[in-house]
C-alpha cells in the first residue's frame, strides 16, 4: 500500500515538525516499510513524492489548521500570579491535559518535569514488555482529534496494512508516538525542573521547585498532579526485603542494568505483568536460572474472547473497555469501595505475550502459592525463607508494585495532612474494612482534592490528582490509556473554576446596565418602509 499526499508537495518550512525528534520517530518505526512506501522512482528536487514523513508533516498542520487555531487566553491575568495551571509531570497525562486545557483558551499552562528531554515517563526506561498491554485502538492523548492520535502518525508513517498488523502497540512506538504530539502540540514541557514544595499562598498556590540545583519560588492558581503511578506514595516495597543491602536487590519501577544479572541467580516476587517482564528480560541478559515467586495459587491472565458487557457497573473485566469508563465515578460510595477492594486484592493481569515470553525458557520456573516470610543477606546474594524452605540467591526483584500514602511525598508534606482520605468520608460495612483503600485520598469530581472535615483548606480545590491515587474514586487505574477518557472531567472544572471565578460582579453589572445606543442604520435605511 501506497500513501500519497492527494495535494501539491508542500513546502517544507523552518518550522517543520518533523525538526527535532520527529526525525527519530519516523525513522525508528518505518524501517522496511518505508522502504516500500517511498516511490522508487527518482527523487529529483522537482519531480518527488513526499515521504511519508513529510505527509505525516503536511497531514498533522492541516488537521492542526481544521481544528482551528488555539483559542486566545481568556483567563483574567492577575498580579503576582505566575502560571494559570502548572502540571507536574510530562509523561502522557501532563502532556494531553495540557493540550485539552490549551484548546479551552485557558493560557500559561506550565508543564514541568524533573527528567530531561526523552526522559519523561516510563517507556523507555522502566517498562520492559515488547508490546503495550492495552489495546491498539484506545482513544489516547489526541482529544478526540483523530489526525492526533496514534493510528493517525503509525498508519501514515507506516501504512494501513502496517496497523492492522500489530497484535499491540509496540512499547517505543508509543514512546516516539508521545514525542512527536508533545512536539506538535508544542507542549513546552520545562524540563530538569523538580517540585519539591506545594503550599497555600492566599487564595493560590505557591511552588517550591528545584530547577537544575536552583531553587525557585512561583505561584500558580492551579496544580494538576500528573506525576505516574509512583507519584502518590511511591513503590511498594515488601517489609522482608526493607533492611537488605541495596545492591541485592531492586525494584521494577526503577532502571536498571540487567546485564548484571548474567550468570546469576534470580527470584522475582510477584506475578503480575511486570513481574513477567523482568524475569524474561533477566533471561534475555544471561541470568542463569530465575525464580518467580507467587502467593496465589494462580497467574491471572485474560481469557481469550471475554469482552467487557457495555454498561456493567463495577471494575472493567478487561482493560479495553473505554465506553463506559468514565461513568465510573458516578457510582455510589459503597460500590466504589467494593470495586476498589476487588481491584487491590487481584494482581494485573499478564498478557499471553508476556507470559510466553517468558515461559519459554528452561531457565524460568513459576513457585506458585510461595510466600517469602524473611530474607538476609550472606557474603554472596542472600537466603530466603519461602513456604517452609531456605533458598539462596544472587539477585531478588521486587515486582510488587506501587502504594497510595500521600504522606510519603515530600512535595506534599505542608498539605497533606488537610486532604481527605476514604476513610474519613466513608464508614464501610462490617467486614469491608480496607486499610489500603481506606488510604486514598476521597477526590471531588474535577479530581480535586476535598479537605478532611475538620481542616480549613479551601485552597485545595485548587490542587487535582490525576495519579494512582484517584483511582479509587475514580474507579479505575489513573494514569494509564484508558484513563485520558476521564481528562475530560478534570479540564471541565478547571475551566469552569475559572470562568466563575474570573466573573468581576462590576464590569457585569457596568454590561448589563450599559445603555442601549443603537447603531447607525446606515446600511439598511434605504430598506425601511414608512407604512
Ligand atoms: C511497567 C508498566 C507498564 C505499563 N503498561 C501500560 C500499558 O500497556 N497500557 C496502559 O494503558 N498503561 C500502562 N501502564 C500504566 C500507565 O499508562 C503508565 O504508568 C504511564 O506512564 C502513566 O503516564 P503518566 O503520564 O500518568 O505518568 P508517567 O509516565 O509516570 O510520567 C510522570 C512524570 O512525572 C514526572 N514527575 C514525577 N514527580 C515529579 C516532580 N515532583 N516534579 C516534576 N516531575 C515529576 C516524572 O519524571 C515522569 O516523567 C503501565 C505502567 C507500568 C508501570
Amino acid at each position: 500500500m501506497t500513501i500519497r499526499s492527494r495535494e501539491p508537495h508542500p513546502a517544507m518550512d523552518r518550522r517543520s515538525f518533523f525538526l527535532g525528534s520527529g526525525v527519530a520517530a519516523g525513522t525508528v518505526w518505518t524501517g522496511a516499510l518505508t522502504a516500500q512506501l517511498i516511490p522508487t522512482r527518482a527523487r529529483g528536487a522537482e519531480a518527488r513524492n513526499p515521504t511519508n514523513a513529510e505527509v505525516l508533516n503536511a497531514q498533522t498542520q492541516r488537521a492542526l489548521r481544521w481544528a482551528g487555531r488555539m483559542p486566545a487566553d481568556w483567563v483574567r491575568a492577575r498580579p503576582g500570579v505566575d502560571h494559570n495551571v502548572m502540571i507536574v509531570g510530562g509523561g502522557q497525562t501532563g502532556i494531553s491535559i495540557a493540550y485539552a486545557l490549551r484548546r479551552k483558551g485557558i493560557g500559561r499552562v506550565t508543564v514541568i518535569d524533573r527528567c530531561g528531554p526523552g526522559e519523561a515517563g516510563i517507556w523507555r526506561n522502566i517498562a520492559r514488555m515488547h508490546q503495550l498491554r492495552t489495546p491498539k485502538w484506545l482513544p489516547g492523548p489526541e482529544q478526540g482529534n483523530p489526525d492526533l492520535g496514534f493510528r493517525a502518525w503509525y498508519e501514515t508513517l507506516n501504512g494501513a496494512a502496517a496497523f492492522d498488523a500489530l497484535d499491540r502497540i509496540p512499547r517505543l512506538a508509543w514512546a516516539d508516538y508521545l514525542a512527536w504530539f508533545e512536539q506538535v502540540t508544542e507542549a513546552g514541557v520545562r524540563y530538569r525542573t523538580r517540585l519539591v514544595g506545594l503550599e497555600p499562598a492566599g487564595e493560590y498556590l505557591r511552588v517550591h521547585l528545584d530547577s537544575e540545583g536552583a531553587q525557585r519560588t512561583e505561584v500558580t492558581r492551579k496544580v494538576v498532579l500528573a506525576n505516574g503511578f509512583r507519584g502518590a506514595g511511591g513503590v511498594n516495597v515488601p517489609a522482608i526485603l526493607r533492611g537488605v543491602p541495596a545492591h541485592l536487590w531492586s525494584h521494577t519501577d526503577v532502571p536498571f542494568d540487567f546485564s548484571r544479572l548474567a550468570g546469576k541467580e534470580v527470584a522475582v516476587i510477584g506475578a503480575g505483568a511486570s513481574a513477567f517482564d523482568a524475569a524474561a528480560t533477566a533471561i534475555e541478559h544471561g541470568a542463569a536460572a530465575v525464580h518467580l515467586y507467587s502467593r496465589r495459587r494462580y497467574v491471572d491472565y485474560p481469557a481469550p474472547g471475554v469482552a467487557q458487557v457495555p454498561g456493567s457497573p463495577g471494575p472493567p473485566g478487561d482493560r479495553g473497555h473505554a465506553n463506559v469508563v468514565e461513568l465510573l465515578p458516578d457510582l455510589p460510595d459503597e460500590i466504589r469501595w467494593r470495586n476498589w477492594r476487588a481491584r487491590e486484592s487481584r494482581s494485573a493481569t499478564v498478557p499471553p505475550d508476556s507470559l510466553a515470553r517468558a515461559v519459554q525458557s528452561k531457565k524460568f520456573h513459576i513457585h506458585l502459592g510461595s510466600e517469602w516470610t524473611a530474607v538476609a543477606p550472606r557474603s554472596q546474594g542472600v537466603s530466603a525463607h519461602i513456604a517452609g524452605k531456605q533458598r539462596r540467591f544472587d539477585h531478588v526483584i521486587a515486582a510488587t508494585g506501587y502504594r497510595v500514602d500521600l504522606s510519603a511525598q515530600p512535595e506534599l508534606e505542608v498539605i497533606q495532612p488537610t486532604i481527605a482520605r476514604w476513610q474519613d468520608r466513608y464508614r464501610p460495612p462490617s467486614g469491608e474494612e480496607d486499610a489500603t483503600v481506606a488510604q486514598f485520598p476521597y477526590l471531588g469530581a474535577g479530581f480535586q482534592f476535598l479537605p478532611r472535615p475538620d481542616a480549613r483548606a479551601e485552597y485545595l480545590r485548587n490542587v487535582h490528582c490525576f495519579n494512582m491515587a484517584a483511582s479509587a474514586s475514580f474507579g479505575t487505574l489513573v494514569g494509564d490509556i484508558p484513563s485520558v477518557a476521564q481528562q475530560p472531567r478534570l479540564v471541565a472544572a478547571i475551566t469552569r473554576d475559572f470562568f466563575v471565578e474570573d466573573v468581576d460582579p462590576a464590569q457585569n453589572r457596568r454590561y448589563v446596565e450599559a445603555p442601549i445606543v443603537p447603531p447607525s442604520p446606515a446600511p439598511y435605511q434605504s430598506a425601511v418602509s414608512s407604512s
